[in-house]
């Protein structure tokens, strides 16, 4: 193994201890100061002239941003695990800055719907337990909102109404196993009463999720008799 002086701390060391740098022909050779004097020396570097540094940088912005998001694409693949370490660090150390995270990925999510539903779906398979959880905790929520927006409707009260349109869902006319959706959403203070209850299939109610459409035809108060018509 061929060995080397360093000319800053004097110490004969492997070359492997010593930066290869670049001459301007494409040949190189190693530095004449060790590897860890030259982080020493560049820590200095960057003390003794960090206003110097500083302006450089802010110079240099736009070209900066272009090379970085250049290194990012490039690299996106190998560094997928710190770079989602880092955006993770940065969104919980910037909470001014999390209604623009959110509305970007609202906007992301918009655009790619089927990519977002592969994420999506991908996610819940790698994360069971933790999904099992969110969606445990969101139905909690979802029944303390509707204790908390009031009202109830009976058995009785939904065949009634399900009767009346045909056994048919609302949306497709399927004449399928319904359920009972809320009109006004619960989410947006919607109440329980079966004045505020159509007949939906499973899958045009999950399509609906927390919007506020009304598919019954008007009047359809006056189908309804005067006891099973709570509120
Ligand atoms: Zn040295
Ligand atoms: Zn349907």
């Amino acid at each position: 193994m061929r060995e080397k002086k360093c000319t800053m701390c004097g110490e004969v060391k492997p070359e492997g201890c010593f930066y290869w740098q670049k001459r301007k022909n494409g040949s190189k050779y190693r530095r004449a100061i060790c590897k860890s004097c030259y982080s020493l020396k560049s820590k200095k570097y960057r003390v003794d002239n960090l206003d110097k540094i500083n302006e450089y940088n802010l110079k240099n912005r736009d070209n900066r941003l272009v090379e970085s998001r250049k290194y990012y694409q490039a690299h996106k693949v190998e560094n997928a695990e710190s770079n989602r370490q880092r955006a993770n660090d940065w969104y919980r150390n910037n909470p001014e800055n999390r209604e623009i995270v959110k509305q970007r990925s609202r906007d992301w999510q918009k655009n790619n719907r089927e990519r977002s539903r592969l994420q999506h779906l991908d996610w819940q398979n790698r994360n069971r337990e933790r999904y099992r959880k969110t969606q445990v905790a969101a139905e909690a929520r979802r029944r303390a909102k509707k204790r908390g927006n009031g009202g109830e409707y009976t058995a009785e009260q939904f065949d009634h109404v399900c009767e009346y349109y045909g056994g048919m869902c609302l949306v497709c006319g399927r004449k399928i196993k319904l359920a009972a959706d809320h009109v006004v959403p619960i989410a947006k203070g919607g109440h329980s009463y079966i004045s505020n209850i159509q007949p939906l299939c499973k899958s045009c109610n999950s399509s609906k999720r927390d919007k506020h459409q009304d598919h019954r035809p008007a009047g359809w108060g006056n189908a309804f008799p005067r006891r099973l018509l709570t509120a």
